[in-house]
């Protein structure tokens, strides 16, 4: 346990175990031993022993207990964990949910005349927040296509100060090149923000590949069982510094109680990843042989739209991917998704249980067709995110479901 400085660099499973669990954060009090996991500490006040000592804290800094506003050990336990998991961060801040992490965040790099590029495919609130929201602030986006580094190159101008970028797009899974557009953007002093809920560092440490901050939805791969809503948000000095000044002017805090739920998720969370990742690359190979659908948008399957810069940059996948169907309507869409008896119906992903969603990424998608050379086909999509059901028994629910789609 804990304290580990030097060594040889440990396995991804070995990492997730051992982060976080510093000694200070598990000690029990009266005695000198420890318990395994952080105790959860619900407190909103903290008292000092004297007065000299209360205003003598450096508040939060370096895990000083404060005011409930600024976490105590439990949530501390869950920050660390999740800088030590992110090669190049010095430090990780944790909000409520992951959009109230992309909003703040952005909001603390940005500021009024400042312009923001934000990639194409990017998650629908990222998106709305970025057109809309910070607009009241005088801060303006658009949008670029990320497959096209050169645009992009193009599109920087005097006033661009931060690029939101996500890695694979929400929804039709394309891959870029983030090493190349992060290049660019330092280059011309732009800061690169990144969406890194799909891969975790687990998959593609973001800051080792040119990002700046990479920010995650914890609410998926990290809490894992569909209970809890958090985000977080990773970089090193200074810029960590600025996300964690705008979260404390915004009052951002989370509960002792999911800190200590996302830390239990992250432990298996390699686990997770591995075995959904290989039931949907099985899923996923299974759905390309089948002539309803038009195109299988996952990276991990060779062939796939964006596989091969896949391959380059990251070190593993996921459950989540999608599928455009061939010439299906609405209703026929539908009657699969309706017809399965395993998969729910139901937002958010990276569970244990196995979802699925229509979607038409048409009117987010703005700057070319998407997802980009699949000209066959319906349009229509349908999102998988598997969870650690037995494959064969997965794919027998969307045979039932294609036969439903067939039957009118
Ligand atoms: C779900 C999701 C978010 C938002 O996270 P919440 O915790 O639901 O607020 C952000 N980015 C991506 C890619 C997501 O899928």
């Amino acid at each position: 346990m804990t304290d580990r400085e030097d060594g040889p660099e440990l396995g991804k499973a070995t990492r997730l175990v051992e982060a976080g669990r510093k000694r200070e954060w598990v000690s029990t009090p009266g005695t000198k031993g420890a318990v395994v996991n952080p105790p959860v500490w619900r407190a909103s006040t903290h008292l000092y022993e004297n007065s000299e000592d209360l205003v003598g804290g450096r508040p939060n800094e370096d895990g000083h207990f404060y005011y409930g506003r600024r976490g105590g050990p439990t949530q501390w336990a869950l920050a660390d964990a999740l800088t030590e998991l992110e090669p190049g961060a010095d430090g990780t801040e944790l909000f409520p949910s992951g959009v109230a992490a992309l909003a703040c965040t952005l909001m603390a790099v940005l500021r009024p005349g400042d312009e923001l590029l934000v990639t194409d495919n990017v998650y629908e609130p990222t998106r709305n927040i970025a057109l809309s929201m910070l607009r009241q602030f005088g801060i303006t986006a658009r949008p670029f296509d990320p497959l096209d580094p050169d645009a992009f190159a193009a599109m920087i101008g005097e006033k661009t100060k931060a690029v939101m970028l996500e890695n694979p797009g929400s929804l039709t899974l394309e891959v870029c090149d983030i090493p190349a557009l992060t290049a660019i953007a330092r280059d011309r002093g732009v800061l690169s923000i990144i969406d890194n809920t799909w891969a975790t560092p687990l998959g593609f440490p973001a800051l080792q590949h040119g990002c700046d901050i990479t920010v995650m939805s914890l609410t998926k791969h990290v809490g894992g069982h569909s209970d809890l809503m958090m985000g977080s948000a990773s970089a090193a000095k200074p810029v960590i510094n600025r996300v964690r000044r705008q979260a404390q002017f915004m009052g951002q805090v989370v509960s002792p109680d999911d800190a200590a739920l996302a830390l239990r998720g992250l432990r298996t969370m390699s686990l997770r990843l591995e075995r959904t990742a290989s039931t949907a690359l099985a899923v996923a190979q299974w759905l390309s042989s089948r002539t309803e659908v038009a195109a299988v948008l996952c990276p991990m399957l060779p062939g796939a739209p964006g596989h091969e810069l896949w391959q380059r940059d990251f070190a593993g996948g996921c459950g989540l991917f999608s599928f455009v169907l061939k010439d299906a309507d609405i209703a026929a869409r539908a009657r699969l998704i309706d017809a399965l008896e395993l998969f729910g119906i139901g937002f958010s992903w990276g569970g244990f249980e196995s979802l699925a969603i229509p979607f038409d990424p048409a009117p987010v998608h703005t700057l070319r067709p998407w997802p980009p050379g699949i000209d066959e086909g319906s349009g229509l999509g349908v999102r998988l995110s598997i969870g650690l059901e037995d494959a064969d028994d997965l794919i027998g629910d969307l045979d039932r479901g294609f036969a439903a789609m067939g039957a009118t």
